[in-house]
C-alpha cells in the first residue's frame, strides 16, 4: 500500500462511533478483548505530536492507511482492553466516559455511546469486572469508571477493586488542590488552547470518575510495578504522565504488552524521540520507549497500543535504523 496521489474526501476517516466486531487475542490461557469506545475524528489530533507533520508522516510508508490518512493526518482511537485470565477481569483503562465534563477537550465530554453493550456483547457485564485498572489518570483513561445515575456519579463496576497506582494517584490529586503546576497539563492547555485554568479539568476528572469509587470503597492504592493477578502486573513507563504504568500480561512463556499513552500513537516505534505534546516529561517519555522499542524489537512480545487505530495489536521489528509496528 503507498501513499495515494489523489485525496477524496468520503475515504478521510472512520466515524466517531465504532461498528466494528470487538477482537480478541491470547497470551497463553489469557484472552485480552478490545473494546472500543471512540475513533477519534480526523485532525482533532493534529500537531499533538508536533514533529508529526503531514510531510514527515508521508516519510513513513507503512502507516498507511491503517495509521495515518492519505493526506498524511495521524489517526487514533479510544479503547479499552479487557485481560480475561480465566480467573479474574481485569479491565485496563476505561475511555472518555459518557455525560462527562471535559472543558479541555470538548468534543470529547457529553458523549453518548454504547461502549458499556459492547462490553457487555464482548462477554462483559460491569458486574463480572473484578479489576479496573488505569495506566494514568488522564480523562480519556478513566471515564467509565463511573455512570450518571438519577443526577449522580456511581462505579459503574460495582465488584471490582479499581486499583490504581499510588504515586499516580497522589500526584493528580494534589493537582486538585490547585496550588501545583503541572507542566503536562499547561502542555495540553498551551495545545489544545482551551481551558485557561489548568487545575479545573484535573478536579472535574476527580469529582465525576474517581471521588465516587472513592467514596464507595472500591479503590485500592498500589505501588509501582504492582502485580494485580497471576500473570498481570503494572510496568513502570513514566514520562507521559509522572508515574505512567504500561500493564505486562505473561502467561507460559508468551507476553504482552499495553502501551497506555508510553507508545502514543506507532508513528512513534520509527521515530522513537517525537513525544507527545501532553506529556509530563518529553525527554524521559523518548528515552524509556527507545528502550523498549529496543528490548521489544524482533521478539514475539505482543505490543497492545491503547490509542492505535485500526490493527491495534501487533509485534515491534527492526526497520533500518528504527524500528516499525507490525499488524498481528
Ligand atoms: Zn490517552
Amino acid at each position: 500500500m503507498k501513499w495515494p496521489d489523489v485525496v477524496s474526501e468520503e475515504t478521510l476517516g472512520p466515524e466517531r462511533e465504532e461498528k466494528r466486531m470487538e477482537r480478541s487475542w491470547k497470551i497463553g490461557d489469557v484472552k485480552i478483548t478490545q473494546v472500543v469506545e471512540m475513533s477519534v475524528e480526523i485532525g482533532e489530533l493534529d500537531g499533538l505530536i508536533a514533529e508529526a507533520t503531514p510531510d514527515a508522516v508521508k516519510e513513513i510508508p507503512w502507516l498507511y492507511p491503517d495509521y495515518a490518512n492519505e493526506r498524511g493526518q495521524t489517526l487514533w482511537s479510544v479503547h479499552s482492553y479487557v485481560v480475561d485470565t480465566s480467573s479474574a477481569v481485569v479491565l485496563v483503562d476505561t475511555g472518555c466516559g459518557n455525560h462527562k465534563d471535559l472543558p479541555l477537550i470538548p468534543n470529547w465530554g457529553g458523549l453518548n455511546t454504547a461502549y458499556l453493550e459492547r462490553l457487555t456483547e464482548a462477554g462483559y457485564a460491569p458486574e463480572q469486572i473484578d479489576y479496573v485498572l488505569a495506566t494514568h489518570l488522564h480523562l480519556d483513561h478513566v471515564g467509565w469508571n463511573t455512570v450518571l445515575r438519577n443526577g449522580r456519579w456511581e462505579p459503574t463496576f460495582p465488584n471490582a477493586r479499581y486499583t490504581f497506582v499510588k504515586d499516580e494517584f497522589d500526584y493528580h490529586e494534589e493537582l486538585t488542590r490547585g496550588d501545583t503546576v503541572s507542566e503536562d497539563l499547561e502542555h495540553a492547555v498551551e495545545y489544545a488552547g482551551a481551558d485557561p485554568d489548568i487545575h479545573r479539568q484535573t478536579r472535574l476528572v476527580f469529582a465525576e470518575s474517581i471521588q465516587p469509587c472513592v467514596d464507595a470503597g472500591l479503590v485500592d492504592l498500589v505501588p509501582e510495578n504492582h502485580v494485580i493477578c497471576d500473570g498481570v502486573r503494572y510496568t513502570s513507563t513514566p514520562g507521559h504522565t509522572k508515574c505512567h504504568h504500561s500493564l505486562t500480561i505473561e502467561s507460559h512463556g508468551e507476553v504482552g504488552f499495553i502501551t497506555g499513552d508510553f507508545i502514543h500513537h506507532p508513528i512513534q516505534t520509527a521515530r522513537p524521540g517525537w513525544s507527545s505534546r501532553g506529556d509530563w516529561d518529553r525527554a524521559l517519555s523518548a528515552d524509556r520507549r527507545r528502550t523498549f522499542l529496543e528490548s521489544a524489537a524482533d521478539s514475539e512480545i505482543l505490543v497492545f497500543g491503547t490509542h492505535f487505530a485500526g490493527p491495534s495489536v501487533g509485534r515491534i521489528v527492526r526497520d533500518g535504523d528504527t524500528y516499525k509496528f507490525v499488524a498481528a
